[in-house]
C-alpha cells in the first residue's frame, strides 16, 4: 500500500490509500505540463493503471508561471485561448463564469479579450487536478507524490525513480515534465539570476535604482511587482535595443500566407515575406498582430525542418523581433507600464553590458550604448530577466543523472532534451527510449513554440494517446 497526501489537505477525500497493482506511469513535475499530461493519461488509460504525479515544489499544478501571488500579474494569452483542454476550448472561460468563489477571481475585460491573473489560472488548474483525483468515490488511479525525483534508471522492462529522501519508486513508464530549468545561483546576492523567486525583489532600498536586464514580459512582471511593493526608486530596464514587449490589441484574422518551399527553408526570406504580409495586411486595415498570429500553426514545423545553421540564424537575427511581437502584454499591464514610463519610475535603455563590479555599497554596471560610447550605471541590484535558461548551461541533479545514464541527450542547441516528433525521449544512442516521453519547455529545442498553454495542451493529448497504445497494446 502506498499513502499519498493531496496538497490541499482537509477533505476526507484528500487522503488516499491505493492498492498497487500495476507499476505506475510516473509523471515528473507538476507544473502545467505534468498536471495536464497526468489528467489526460487518467482520462485514457484503463482504471487499474496507476499514475504517479511527482512534484518537488510547494504545490501541485502551479509551476513557475501560476504560483505568483501578485495581483496584476496577468496571463499574456486571452482567456479564450487558455483552456487546459484542446478538445474543449471554452473550458477556462466557462470555469471563470461559474467560479464557486467569484471574489477570488481576477479577470479584466478589454477590447482585445478577457485577461485573467496568473493566480486565478493557478486556481483553475488546482480545481481541475482536484476533480481528477477526487471526483469518484472509489480511489483514483492518479496519485500525488510531493517529493523531488533525483535519479531515474532503467530497471527490467521499466524504470526506477529515486527521490531526494532516498525512497525508490518502480515505474512502467516515465513522462518528463520538469519545465523551466532554474538558473544557476549567482555568487553575489546583488545579481539575481532567478527573477521568479520572491527574494528577487526583497530587501531593497525603496529609493535607489535597480537594473533589470531584459525588456520583455519578465521585466514587466518585475516592474509591476516592485510598484506594488511601493518601490519608488527608478527601475532601469536594459536590452540591446531597449524595445518593449508589444501589447495585445483587437485584430481581425489573417490567413496563413502560402509560403514557398524556399521561403520556409530560409529565415531571411521568411522574415522578408512576413514584412510584405504585414504591409499588405495594413493596407487592408488589418493589424500586424494578425499576421504574426497567422503563422502560429506552422511555427513548430518550420523550426523542426530548419537545419541547425538556420535555427542559429533565427536566434541571432530574428529572435528578438519575434519575441516582442509574438509574446504580448495584456492591455491592463501595458497601460500600467506606459504610466510608469510616463512618470519616469521605469526607464528603458538600449545597451550591451560590458562589465559588472560589486563594491561595498553599490553595483557598477558598464555598458556600451548603440552609438558605441562606453557608459556606466550605479545601482543597488541587477535582476536578470533575459528569458528561459538552457538545460545545457545549468546543473540540475535529475538532468545530470539522466544524461549520465544515457536515458536522455541534449538537443543540438542545448536548450533542453531531444525528443522525436512523437515526444518519445531520444537516448544517448540516438534511439527513442521506449515508454519514456517528455513535453513542455524542456523540449523547446525541438519545437521552439511549445512553451505556452495552447501548445502544451496539444502535446499532452498527443502524448497520452501514444502512452495508451504503448501500454495497452503489447508489442
Ligand atoms: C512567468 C511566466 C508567465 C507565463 N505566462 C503564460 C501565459 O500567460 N500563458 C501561457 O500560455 N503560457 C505562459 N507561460 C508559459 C509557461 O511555460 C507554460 O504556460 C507552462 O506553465 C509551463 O509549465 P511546465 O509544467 O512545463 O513548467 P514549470 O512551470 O517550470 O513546472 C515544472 C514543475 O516541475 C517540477 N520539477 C522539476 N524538476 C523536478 C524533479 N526532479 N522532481 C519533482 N518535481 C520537479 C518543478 O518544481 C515545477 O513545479 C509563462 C511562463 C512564465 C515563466
Amino acid at each position: 500500500m502506498t499513502e499519498i497526501l493531496l496538497p490541499d489537505a482537509g477533505s476526507p477525500k484528500s487522503r488516499q490509500r491505493v492498492a498497487d497493482q500495476k507499476l505506475p506511469v510516473a509523471v515528473i513535475g507538476s507544473g502545467f505540463s505534468g498536471t495536464i499530461a497526468a489528467i489526460q493519461l487518467a482520462r485514457r488509460l484503463p482504471a487499474d493503471q496507476p499514475i504517479l504525479l511527482c512534484e518537488r515544489g510547494v504545490g501541485f499544478s502551479l509551476g513557475v508561471a501560476y504560483s505568483t501571488p501578485v495581483a496584476g500579474h496577468l496571463l499574456n494569452v486571452r482567456a479564450a485561448n487558455m483552456s487546459a483542454f484542446a478538445a474543449d476550448p471554452g473550458h477556462f472561460e466557462a470555469w471563470l463564469a461559474e467560479a464557486a468563489d467569484p471574489a477570488a477571481i481576477e479577470a479584466h475585460r478589454t477590447d482585445a479579450g478577457v485577461f485573467a491573473s496568473r493566480a486565478t489560472y493557478g486556481r483553475y488548474l488546482k480545481s481541475i487536478l482536484y476533480d481528477a483525483v477526487c471526483a469518484d468515490e472509489r480511489p483514483s488511479q492518479l496519485r500525488l507524490l510531493p517529493d523531488e525525483i533525483v535519479d531515474c534508471r532503467r530497471s527490467g522492462a521499466g524504470f526506477e525513480l529515486i527521490s531526494a529522501g532516498g525512497r525508490r519508486y518502480p515505474a512502467a513508464a516515465i513522462v518528463l515534465a520538469t519545465g523551466h530549468v532554474p538558473p544557476a545561483p549567482s555568487p553575489d546576492p546583488r545579481y539575481v539570476t532567478n527573477p521568479w523567486r520572491p527574494e528577487a525583489i526583497e530587501g531593497l532600498d525603496r529609493r535607489s535604482p535597480v537594473l533589470v536586464l531584459g525588456t520583455g514580459l519578465t521585466m514587466v512582471d518585475i516592474a509591476l511587482s516592485l510598484r506594488q511593493k511601493g518601490f519608488k526608486g527608478p527601475i532601469i530596464a536594459m536590452s540591446r535595443r531597449g524595445a518593449l514587449a508589444q501589447a495585445h490589441r483587437p485584430s481581425s484574422p489573417w490567413a496563413l500566407p502560402d509560403f514557398t518551399a524556399t521561403e520556409r527553408g530560409s529565415v531571411r526570406l521568411l522574415m522578408r515575406r512576413l514584412r510584405a504580409e504585414v504591409r499588405a495586411a495594413q493596407a487592408q486595415g488589418v493589424d500586424w498582430r494578425a499576421v504574426v498570429d497567422s503563422i502560429r500553426p506552422i511555427t513548430a514545423a518550420l523550426w523542426r525542418d530548419w537545419p541547425d545553421a538556420e535555427r542559429r540564424r533565427f536566434l541571432r537575427h530574428a529572435r528578438r523581433w519575434w519575441d516582442i511581437h509574438r509574446h504580448r502584454m495584456a492591455p491592463p499591464n501595458a497601460a500600467a507600464i506606459d504610466a510608469m514610463l510616463a512618470d519616469g519610475s521605469l526607464q528603458l535603455l538600449a545597451g550591451r553590458i560590458t562589465g559588472i563590479g560589486f563594491e561595498a555599497d553599490t553595483v557598477r554596471v558598464a555598458y556600451q550604448s548603440p552609438s558605441g560610447g562606453e557608459k556606466e550605471l550605479e545601482v543597488q541590484r541587477v535582476i536578470a530577466a533575459t528569458g528561459l535558461e538552457s538545460a545545457g548551461r545549468t546543473r540540475d541533479t535529475l538532468m545530470e543523472r539522466l544524461l549520465e545514464e544515457g536515458l536522455v541527450r541534449l538537443d543540438p542547441l542545448g536548450f533542453g532534451i531531444e525528443v522525436a516528433e512523437t515526444l518519445e525521449v531520444v537516448g544517448e544512442d540516438g534511439q527513442p527510449v521506449p515508454n519514456f516521453w517528455a513535453l513542455g519547455p524542456i523540449v523547446r529545442g525541438m519545437f521552439w513554440e511549445c512553451i505556452a498553454v495552447p501548445d502544451i495542451r496539444q502535446q499532452a493529448e498527443q502524448l497520452a494517446r501514444r502512452a495508451v497504445s504503448a501500454l495497452t497494446q503489447p508489442g
